[in-house]
C-alpha cells in the first residue's frame, strides 16, 4: 500500500489480489512470503459493472409518505435552527467551488478509483490484476459423501511465509545473571509502582455457577478422536526442572531468612551506588531516580564482598531470542491439531495449520495445554486457565475455511442433556445406534437419519466424511429453532450516521466521508459467491437535531427528514431509509453529493449522540433485521437530549482512589442503551474525531457492549489523516462479521467457563451476546475447577457461535479443543504459553481499573506472577542457591512482558497520555487477540538500515532498548496502533537522500505522514517493509518520524520498553530484579 498519495479526494481501492481471501491478516506471524507485493488492503472485488453516474441535483421533495408516529414533526418545522430540510428549494445545485460534478460529468474521484483499480495503475508499482475478484464464502459446503479435501485456493495473500533469514544471535540464555540480593531487601513503601499490595483486587464479573451438568460422569468414558498423550510438547522445552541456571554461582548468600530490615525511607536516585556494593551493575539509565527507591538493594553480603557483578542485559531473557528460536524451530513444519494438548508455534511465528480434529490456534490459544486436574493444585501454581477464542478468525488462504454442515430441517445432531453439539470426541455405542457425550457423559440415541455403523474400531464407517466427527471447526447451518421468534432473519443493514456540526464540516471531513461512501458501497460484505451484497444502507446527518434521508430508487432526488425532538427518537420514515445500493445507486449518489454541499455553512458546533444511536436502533427495529451503524463523531455531546454529557476530565484524579472514575461512563444511560441495542442485534462502530475530551469511556460504552469496534482520530487533519481514517474505513465496512451473535463455552465435567472478557454483553452467566462480531475481535474465557479433572481424559472445550451471516443466514459456528490434564506441576510449567498469559493477565488488570486503584491492580499482577514464578522454583526447579533466579522455559519472557503490560498507558500513564486515550486503549485492548497484544506490549523494532535491498525478508528485529540504538542507522518501531521511523543524528547523508529525498539530517520533516515515493532500492524496501506491516495489523497506523534528540523522541522512547520509563516504570533489567526479590520473599 502506498504510503505516499498525496492529498486526495476520492483515493484509489487497494491493489486488487486475484482471488481474494479477505482481508490481510492482522498477525498471523508477522511476516511475509518473499517476493509478492502487499496490499493491507486488498479486499475489494473489482468495480462494479454497470456503475451509474448519479444524476445532478435537480432539487429535493418534500417527503411522501410519511410515517405513523411522525406527526408532531414536520418535515419544514424548525427550519431557523436546522439545515435546510427542503434542499432544493433552498439550495440550488452547487455551480462553482469546488462541488460534486455537475450533470453529465463523472465523478472525478470514483471515476480515478475505478479507473486505476481496472487498469491496475496504481501506487509503487504493485502490480495489480484485472481479473476479477472473487471473495470465498465464509464457510464452504460440504457436501456428504466426500472426503473434506481442502479446497485449493488461488491468491497471493502473502502474509504466512517462512520466517525471515535467520538473524543475529543474541545468546540469552540465562547463564550467568547475578543478582546478589540480600539481607537490604526490603518492601518497597507505599506509593512506589512495585511491591506486593494488598489482594484486594477482585473480579467484577463471572459469578460462580452451577456447574452445566450434575450428572455423575459414567465410568469408563473415554474420548474419542485423538490419541491421548505422548505428544511432543513444545520443541524448546527442556527437562523440567528449571532452564535457568544459576544466576549466581557463588554459595548463598546470608540473610535470606527472617523478616527483612528496616529499610531507608525512598531517597532519591541509585542509593546501591553509594555504597558501592553495586557499583559495577549496569544502570539502565543514568538519571535512574525516584521511580523504583523501594527497589532491592542489591548489596554486600556480610564478609568479604565478593566481586561486582554486573547485571548484563545480554544475559536476561531476550524476546527477540525466543521469538526468533520458535521460528526457526517451528515455522517450517504444519501445525497438525490431531494430537490433544500441543501448544501451538509462538504467535509470532509463521506455521500453516492442518486441522484433524481440533481448533487451529487461529480461532484458541490457550495460557496451558496441560492443565492441572485439581482446583488445589490450580490455586498452587496461581497459572490462570484461559482461551483466547476469536470465532470468526480470517485464516490464511492456504488454510480450510470452516465447512458448513447442513442436516436439513432436524438441525445439528446434539447432547440431550448439555445440549453440546456432535463433535469428534463424542463416543459411539452400541453398534452407532447411541453416542455419550464427551462433555457430561450423557447417553443420546442417534436419530435415525444420522445413523450409520461402526468400524471395528468403533468408529463411524463414514468418520472422514463428517466434518462434524474429524475437525475441530465447522459450521451447521441453523434451523428456524434458533432464530429470534422462530423466523429465519432478513439480511441486515448498515447505517451511516454521519456528524455535520461545524467541526465535522470545517475539517472537511463530511466530504471526504461522503466521497469514499460513494464508491465503498459497492464493497459491502458478500457472501460467497453472491453476486451484490444482501446489505441494505440508510443515511443519517445529525448535529443538535437529526436529518434521514429517503433514497427510495423511485425518487429523482433523496428526501430530506429532520427529527428535532431527539427526547423520544424515532425513525420519520419507513419505506425507502433502508435500501439496495445497486436499486438506488443513482439517488444515493445524489445525495452525498449534496450533503457537504447542504452543511457547507453550518455554524452549528453542538451534537447529540445517544439519539444517533436510538434512531439506527429503531431503524433496525422496524425493519426486523439486525445491522450496524457507522457514527462519525467528533465533540462532547452537550446539545439538549438524552444521554447529555459534561467534561469531567480531570487528571488530578490520576493515582488516587478516584482513577477509577475516569474509567467508567458518567452515566447509566448508554449501559441500557447497550442493552437494548443488543437485543435487536445493533452493532455500533465509532469513529471519533476529537479535537478536545469527549469522553471515550462513556461513548464507548454501546459500540463496546454491541461487539462493535472504536476508533480515533484526534486532531484529524484532512491532509496526514485522511489515508489512515479512510483506509481503517474501508476494512471496517468490508470484513466479516457475523449478527446478532450468542456464543456459549461448553467444557468437560470437571472445569467450567466463570470469567469472559471482551466487547459484548451478558445478561447472564453463561451466554456472550454481541449485536455483532467481526473477525478481528477475541474473547477471553477463563476456567476454573468444579472438580477434578483425570490424566486420561483429558479436558474439553467447545465454543459454540450462533450468529447471522452477511446474508441473512443463521449458522453455528462450532469450536472444539482438548487439553491435557496433569498431577505434576511441572507438566503444566512446561506446557504454558506465556503470550497469551499476557494476554488474560493485561485484560484482567484492564478491567480492575474499573473497580479498583490503578496501584493495587498493579501491585497484585506482580504478586501474581511472583507466586507463579515462585511455584515453580519450589515445586519443579532443582535444588539451588536461593540467590538464583530460576524461570521456566515456557514462561521466561514473563517477567518482561509483565513489566511492559504495567508501563502500558492505562496502568502507568505518562504526562502527554490523555484520558481520552486510557479509556480508547483499555477498550482496544480487551478485544485483542494474542498476536496484538504481543506486539502491542512489546513493539517490534527493526533496524532499516539493515535490510537487505536485494532480499523480500524483514531485517531481523532487535530489543527494545535504546541502547541498542546506533545513531548511523534507521530504526522502524511498530505496537499495531502506531509506526515510527527513528533516524540517528549520524546517518550517511546518501541514505538520508535516498529514504527522504533531502540532503541533510536537519531537513528532514517529522511533519511527514508518509514517506516520499523515490526511485532507489532503499527507498522502495523501507516503503515495502512499511507496507508489509500496515498489511498485517487490523487497523492502518499512524507513521511518525523521529529525529534523534528531537523533542518528539520522547514519544518514541516511551516504546522502548526494555528501558526505565518516563512515567516511573522500571526497566527490564529493574523489573526482573525486583521480580526475584518477590519470589524469593514469597520461598522464604
Ligand atoms: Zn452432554
Amino acid at each position: 500500500m502506498s504510503v505516499n498519495q498525496q492529498a486526495h479526494t476520492g483515493p484509489p481501492y487497494g491493489q486488487p489480489q486475484p482471488g481474494y481471501q479477505g482481508y490481510q491478516q492482522p498477525a498471523y506471524g508477522g511476516q511475509s512470503l518473499p517476493g509478492v507485493p502487499q496490499s493491507q488492503y486488498g479486499a475489494y472485488n473489482g468495480p462494479m459493472p454497470g456503475y451509474q453516474q448519479p444524476v445532478p441535483p435537480q432539487g429535493y421533495f418534500p417527503s411522501l409518505g410519511f410515517p405513523s408516529k411522525g406527526s408532531p414533526v414536520s418535515l419544514n418545522s424548525d427550519t431557523s435552527s436546522l439545515a435546510p430540510n427542503f434542499i432544493g428549494s433552498l439550495r440550488a445545485p452547487p455551480t462553482s467551488g469546488a462541488p460534486p460534478p455537475a450533470s453529465g460529468a463523472s465523478h472525478p474521484s470514483g471515476h480515478l478509483a475505478y479507473s486505476q483499480f481496472e487498469h491496475g495503475d496504481v501506487q509503487n508499482g504493485i502490480p495489480a490484476s484485472a481479473a476479477p475478484m472473487q471473495r470465498p464464502p465464509a464457510s464452504q459446503p460440504f457436501l456428504p459423501g466426500s472426503a473434506p479435501t481442502p479446497v485449493s485456493q488461488i491468491s497471493t495473500f502473502q502474509q504466512y511465509g517462512p520466517p525471515p533469514a535467520s538473524v543475529q544471535q543474541l545468546r540469552n540464555h540465562m547463564a550467568g545473571m547475578t543478582i546478589g540480593s540480600t539481607a537490604a531487601s526490603a518492601p518497597p513503601p507505599a506509593g512506589l509502582g512495585y511491591g506486593v499490595g494488598p489482594s484486594s483486587y477482585t473480579p467484577t464479573t463471572g459469578a460462580p455457577r452451577p456447574p452445566a451438568m450434575p450428572g455423575p460422569p459414567l465410568p469408563g468414558q473415554t474420548v474419542a478422536g485423538p490419541p491421548p498423550s505422548s505428544q511432543p510438547n513444545h520443541v524448546s522445552s527442556p527437562p523440567p526442572p528449571s532452564s535457568m541456571a544459576g544466576l549466581h554461582p557463588g554459595p548463598p548468600m546470608s540473610g535470606l531468612h527472617g523478616p527483612p530490615p528496616p529499610t531507608h525511607p525512598p531517597q532519591p536516585g541509585y542509593q546501591m551506588q553509594q555504597n558501592g556494593s553495586f557499583g559495577q551493575m549496569r544502570g539502565p539509565q543514568p538519571n535512574y531516580g525516584g521511580a523504583y527507591p523501594g527497589a532491592p538493594n542489591y548489596g554486600s553480603p556480610p564478609g568479604p564482598p565478593p566481586p561486582p557483578k554486573r547485571l548484563d542485559p545480554d544475559s536476561i531473557p531476550s524476546p527477540i531470542q525466543v521469538i526468533e528460536d520458535d521460528r526457526n524451530n517451528r515455522g517450517s513444519e504444519p501445525f497438525v491439531t490431531g494430537v490433544r494438548g500441543q501448544v501451538p508455534p509462538l504467535v509470532t511465528t509463521n506455521f500453516l495449520v492442518k486441522d484433524q480434529g481440533n481448533a487451529s490456534p487461529r480461532y484458541i490459544r490457550c495460557t496451558s495445554y496441560n492443565i492441572p486436574c485439581t482446583s488445589d493444585m490450580a490455586k498452587q501454581s496461581q497459572v490462570p486457565l484461559a482461551a483466547v477464542i476469536k470465532p470468526l478468525a480470517t485464516l490464511p488462504p492456504e488454510e480450510t475455511l470452516p465447512y458448513l454442515v447442513d442436516h436439513g430441517e432436524s438441525g445439528p445432531v446434539r447432547c440431550n442433556r448439555c445440549k453440546a453439539y456432535m463433535c469428534p470426541f463424542m463416543q459411539f455405542i452400541e453398534g452407532g445406534r447411541r453416542f455419550q457425550c464427551c462433555f457430561c457423559s450423557c447417553v443420546t440415541e442417534v436419530p435415525p437419519h444420522y445413523f450409520q455403523h461402526l468400524d471395528h474400531t468403533g468408529k463411524r464407517v463414514d468418520f472422514y466424511d463428517r466434518p462434524e466427527l474429524s475437525l475441530g471447526s465447522y459450521e451447521f447451518l441453523a434451523t428456524v429453532d434458533y432464530c429470534k421468534n422462530n423466523k429465519f432473519p432478513s439480511p441486515p443493514a448498515f447505517i451511516f450516521m454521519i456528524d455535520v456540526s461545524y467541526n465535522a464540516v470545517k475539517s472537511g471531513l463530511v466530504r471526504l466521508i461522503c466521497e469514499e461512501l460513494k464508491s465503498l458501497l459497492d464493497y459491502l460484505p458478500r457472501e460467497g459467491n453472491m453476486e451484490e451484497s444482501a446489505i441494505r444502507v440508510g443515511f443519517v446527518t445529525y448535529n443538535k437535531v437529526l436529518h434521514f434521508y429517503n433514497v427510495k430508487s423511485s425518487l429523482a432526488q433523496p428526501q430530506m427528514m429532520v427529527v428535532s425532538d431527539v427526547a423520544d427518537m424515532f425513525v420519520p420514515l419507513l419505506d425507502g431509509f433502508l435500501v439496495n445500493v445497486n436499486e438506488s445507486r443513482t439517488v444515493i449518489a445524489s445525495l452525498l453529493d449534496q450533503i457537504p454541499e447542504m452543511f457547507a455553512d453550518t455554524r452549528e458546533t453542538e451534537t447529540v449522540f445517544a439519539p444517533v444511536i436510538q434512531a439506527g436502533l429503531e431503524a433496525l427495529k422496524a425493519a426486523e433485521c439486525a445491522g450496524k451503524l457507522f457514527i462519525f463523531h467528533t465533540s462532547l455531546p452537550i446539545a439538549e437530549a438524552p444521554g447529555k454529557l459534561k467534561n469531567r476530565d480531570d487528571r488530578k484524579l490520576i493515582n488516587t482512589d478516584k482513577e477509577k472514575t475516569l474509567f467508567q461512563p458518567q452515566t447509566s444511560f448508554y449501559n441500557n442503551l447497550a442493552k437494548d441495542c443488543v437485543a435487536q442485534g445493533c452493532c455500533v462502530d465509532l469513529f471519533l474525531f476529537p479535537n478536545q475530551y469527549l469522553d471515550v469511556a462513556t461513548l464507548g460504552v454501546v459500540p463496546y457492549q454491541t461487539g462493535g469496534s472504536i476508533y480515533k482520530y484526534a486532531y484529524f487533519q484532512l491532509e496526514t489523516d485522511q489515508y489512515r481514517f479512510l483506509n481503517d474505513l474501508r476494512r471496517d465496512v468490508q470484513k466479516e462479521v457475523g449478527f446478532d451473535a450468542v456464543m456459549r463455552v461448553r467444557t468437560s465435567t470437571g472445569i467450567r467457563a466463570t470469567d469472559f472478557f471482551g466487547a459484548f454483553y451478558m445478561s447472564n452467566t453463561t451466554d456472550v451476546e454481541m449485536a455483532g462480531l467481526d473477525c478481528d475481535k477475541t474473547i477471553t474465557v477463563e476456567f476454573k475447577h468444579d472438580d477434578k479433572l483425570s490424566e486420561d481424559s483429558g479436558a474439553l472445550l467447545q465454543c459454540a457461535l450462533l450468529y447471522t451471516s452477511c446474508a441473512g443466514q443463521r449458522r453455528l459456528r462450532i469450536h472444539n479443543l482438548s487439553l491435557n490434564c496433569c498431577t505434576q506441576l511441572a507438566d503444566l510449567y512446561r506446557n504454558c504459553e506465556t503470550d497469551t498469559l499476557i494476554n488474560y493477565l493485561a485484560k484482567y488488570a484492564y478491567r480492575g481499573v474499573l473497580s479498583s486503584p490503578v496501584k493495587t491492580v498493579r501491585d497484585a499482577l506482580i504478586n501474581q506472577c511472583a507466586q507463579i514464578l515462585a511455584c515453580y522454583r519450589k515445586n519443579c526447579a532443582s535444588p539451588s542457591s536461593a540467590g538464583q533466579l530460576i524461570l521456566p522455559e515456557c514462561m521466561k519472557l514473563l517477567p518482561v512482558y509483565l513489566n511492559c503490560v504495567l508501563k502500558s498507558d492505562v496502568l502507568q500513564p505518562g504526562p502527554e497520555v490523555t484520558t481520552d486515550d486510557r479509556a480508547y486503549i483499555r477498550q482496544l485492548v480487551t478485544s485483542m487477540d494474542v498476536a496484538e497484544t504481543n506486539v502491542f506490549f512489546y513493539p517490534r523494532l527493526l533496524p532499516l538500515t539493515k535490510a537487505d535491498v536485494d532480499s523480500d525478508s524483514l531485517p531481523a528485529a532487535i530489543r527494545n532498548s535504546e541502547e541498542r540504538l546506533s545513531k548511523g542507522d534507521i530504526y522502524l518501531l511498530e505496537n499495531g496502533l502506531n509506526v515510527f521511523v527513528w533516524v540517528g543524528v549520524s546517518v550517511q547523508q546518501g541514505l538520508i537522500q535516498n529514504l527522504f529525498g533531502v540532503s541533510s539530517f536537519s531537513q528532514i520533516s517529522n511533519a511527514l505522514s508518509t514517506l516520499p515515493v523515490l526511485e532507489n532500492p532503499f527507498s522502495k524496501k523501507v516503503r515495502s517493509i512499511v507496507d508489509m506491516i500496515q498489511g498485517q495489523r487490523s487497523r492502518y497506523m499512524k507513521l511518525i518520524i523521529v529525529k534523534q534528540e528531537d523533542k518528539l523522541e520522547m514519544l518514541f522512547k516511551h516504546f522502548l520498553v526494555e528501558d526505565k520509563s518516563l512515567s516511573g516504570g522500571a526497566s527490564y533489567v529493574d523489573f526482573l530484579c525486583h521480580m526475584h526479590k518477590e519470589i524469593r520473599q514469597l520461598l522464604s
